[in-house]
């Protein structure tokens, strides 16, 4: 597995390419390094939104009472409690304490 340092450098590389490849017009390649540069940018662990459940919830079959806490992925999912990724993006979670 990549460490954070190499994936932060690869996307570099890959803005880099994207530019250089809009400015050749090339509308396809572009759109190659874009998506390269979203899936990488997953795997830069992301802290959730916390969430205090106004009201009973269902997350799926599991019911959550008012008051609970949830958690919020950037895609607007909620994330299992120490989940690695968010299930429906992919997005890798920074679990860690501030
Ligand atoms: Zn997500």
């Amino acid at each position: 597995m990549s460490n954070l340092k190499e994936i932060k450098r690869a996307i570099q590389y890959h803005r880099q390419q994207l530019g250089f490849e809009r400015g050749r017009d090339s509308i396809r390649l572009a759109r190659y390094y874009e998506l390269a540069i979203d899936a990488l940018e997953k795997l830069i662990p992301k802290k959730p939104t916390v969430i205090i459940s106004e009201k009973d919830t269902m997350v799926g079959r599991a019911k959550f009472c008012k008051g609970t806490k949830l958690y919020d992925c950037q895609c607007g999912s909620f994330i299992g409690y120490l989940d690695a990724y968010c299930r429906r993006c992919g997005q890798k979670i920074d679990w860690e304490a501030e």
